[in-house]
């Protein structure tokens, strides 16, 4: 079975999030659990708690089929300590945070090396290597730090790929993969793979050929006992341009065949899939649109 939802509005509180979900016939949401340009966030209340449980239970989605998002101030791979210390424990409040309201995932972009070298150093393709190499530790300890403050926690930390926009990381399934080498307990480790951001990495979706190809290669490389989730986006940027900008299904680069692939495979089954796309007014009908893919 598929779970498909959209990453919905929190806005006047958390609990405001399972009703925007029923409103537009979704089965999984997507939503920051706190202002996402903020560093700083009150505790959430226990009245707000209640309600986001008790309104997650009556429109009957699953807490397995929510995905929370973190903060995008957060860099798990900040070259600079102090910044890096403050990433850290705003990640760890959002792990708690998740954990309040029963909920047993965070997805999260990987980090940024934001080291500057330039392109007339001789030097610059390892220079470049060096840096992502370091970052992606960065991170993997981050997570180890992260996973060992929430010991008594069932909270996976669901990683997503990118476009590999700027000094971003994780745009090489290699990458998540030498990420999760380096994490103690694996259990606490999940993927989210994003369509938009694969196809702008350079992974192909387009065909049945280019999927398989995609898919065999994330399989071989992270494995698909990781797969967490998905974010379900067109793209406006071509096949490789490691752009990240998303576009409405069907709209985009991407077009319908690859929405098709993954609505009709069971590698993707029971797992939240949820739409980053950019007009929330047709998000309604994007859903029932990826429903009448199934083939039945
Ligand atoms: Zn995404
Ligand atoms: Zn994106």
């Amino acid at each position: 079975m598929k779970f498909v939802g959209a990453h919905v509005s929190a806005s006047g509180g958390v609990e405001n999030a399972p009703l925007n979900a029923m409103k537009i016939g979704a089965k999984a949401f997507a939503l920051f659990t706190k202002n996402q340009r903020q560093w700083v966030a009150k505790p959430l209340t226990e009245a707000s708690i209640e309600a986001f449980k008790a309104n997650l239970a009556s429109s009957g989605i699953l807490p397995k089929h929510v995905l929370p998002h973190d903060s995008y101030l957060i860099n798990l791979g900040h070259p600079e300590a102090d910044k890096l210390e403050k990433s850290r424990t705003s990640f760890i409040e959002e792990l708690k945070r998740c954990e309040q309201l029963g909920l047993d995932k965070l997805n999260f972009h990987p980090g940024s090396h934001l080291v500057k070298i330039p392109k007339r150093d001789p030097q610059y393709e390892e220079k470049l290597i060096e840096a992502e190499l370091h970052c992606l530790d960065v991170i993997a300890e981050s997570m180890n730090l992260a996973i060992e403050a929430t010991q008594d926690s069932n909270v996976k930390l669901v990683i997503e790929n990118t476009a590999g926009q700027g000094s971003n990381l994780g745009y090489r399934f290699e990458h998540l993969a030498h990420i999760i080498d380096k994490i103690e307990d694996k259990s606490r480790v999940g993927v989210c793979l994003d369509t938009c951001h694969t196809f702008t990495a350079g992974y192909d979706l387009r065909t049945r050929e280019a999927y398989e190809e995609t898919m065999d290669a994330f399989g071989r490389i992270v494995g698909f006992e990781y797969l967490s989730g998905m974010h379900i986006n067109d793209s406006k940027p071509k096949l490789g341009s490691r752009v990240d900008r998303h576009h409405s299904l069907g709209e985009g680069e991407i077009g319908w065949d690859a929405f098709r692939f993954i609505m009709n495979d069971p590698r993707m089954d029971d797992i939240p899939l949820i739409l980053e796309t950019i007009d929330e007014s047709i998000w309604d009908r994007e859903i029932e649109a990826l429903y009448a893919l199934i083939k039945s």
